[in-house]
């Protein structure tokens, strides 16, 4: 967040103007999406609100993050990687598990990753890809958290 501090405290930037800049400037997108509230007019009480999720082919395919261990056979790291698996960009796709028993028996496990939902790319100098999504606006009273759709990294599991 040096970059943020750069821009946005020290050379006076709007936040909103550089916000490209400052999630490609951080690797943070491999961890979370962000939700980026702000006042673009000072004498209207409403924040609006923009999500931006990160999409890497192998590490978030369709900005969803893979879970690390299959519900299944429980193994850890056992998906078939993403960029193996034949799809058109932002299509819904499954990923198999790839453990097998010790008397060789595959894992039936499977992980559907959902289509990317509508949203528009930011420019990509960098490998992955940022997605901004608008979620409206917000009195600033409000709690974003009571109000706003929640990321549907959690999804169900298919056997
Ligand atoms: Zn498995």
């Amino acid at each position: 967040m040096l970059t943020y501090a750069d821009l946005v405290i020290v050379n006076g930037m709007d936040a909103s103007t550089c916000i490209s800049s400052l999630l490609y400037s951080s690797n943070i997108g491999i961890h979370t999406t962000i939700l980026f509230l702000y006042n673009s007019k000072k004498d209207v009480s409403l924040l609006s609100v923009a999500r931006y999720a990160w999409e890497h082919d192998e590490k978030r395919p369709n900005t969803h993050t893979i879970p690390l261990g299959c519900n299944v056979c429980h193994s850890i790291r056992s998906w078939c990687d993403a960029r193996a698996v034949k799809r058109e960009s932002g299509e819904e796709f499954t990923v198999p598990c790839l453990s097998t028993s010790a008397d060789g028996v595959r894992c039936s496990g499977k992980y559907l990753i959902p289509a990317r939902p509508p949203s528009t790319a930011l420019a990509s100098p960098y490998v992955g890809t940022w997605y901004s999504y608008n979620l409206g606006s917000l009195p600033p009273d409000s709690t974003p958290a009571d109000s706003l759709p929640t990321d549907s990294t959690s999804l169900p599991m298919l056997s």
